[in-house]
């Protein structure tokens, strides 16, 4: 049963390259896509996500400059962040998110200051060769075709700051 304490976070990154790191919290710890454009509110668009290690619960609020060096050195600011439910359900009956990640197909409803309402994640492999997910936005009173808060909001909702803003104070 989901009791809407559990949280996503949504990092906003410049590494190598900027992206957005989406996580949700199951089983004590973050499970993470990297999203290199970002999530979208309008439900045509199918943004790449590329699923990274598990992150330890209190990165969820970190903020701040990884060092160079580092793996993924540069600025991360919080882009968003707040309670979700799991709304995975096979046959019915509620999918935990652990197993909905190896099934392949992870459906949330974000409860986020920037995003919210429902979005789905769903493994995919391409005619490329290669594999992956698809985060899309799912039809519902929250989506926005014409939105996009990856460039209108570019803030973090912990501190007010940019990546430019974190990326020069540290
Ligand atoms: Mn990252």
């Amino acid at each position: 049963m989901s009791d809407g304490s559990m949280r996503f976070v949504i990092h906003e990154h410049r590494g190598r390259a900027l992206h957005f790191d989406f996580r949700l919290e199951a089983g004590g710890v973050l499970k993470s896509w990297a999203v290199p454009k970002g999530p979208s509110t309008d439900p045509k668009e199918k943004r790449l996500a590329i699923r990274t290690p598990d992150h330890p619960m209190d990165y969820g609020t970190f903020e701040g400059v990884i060092s160079d060096g580092q793996y993924g050195a540069g600025p991360v600011i919080v882009w968003d962040t707040g309670p979700y439910e799991n709304r995975t359900r096979k046959e019915g009956k509620e999918v935990p998110v652990e197993d909905a990640i190896e099934l392949g197909h992870v459906v949330v409803w974000l409860e986020g200051s920037k995003l919210r309402g429902g979005y789905a994640l769903t493994f995919a492999s391409f005619a490329t060769g290669d594999d992956g997910w698809l985060l899309v936005k799912e039809a519902d009173a929250y989506a926005d075709p014409s939105g996009d808060p990856v460039r209108s909001e570019p803030r973090s909702v912990l501190s007010g700051r940019t990546l430019d803003d974190v990326e020069r104070l540290g």
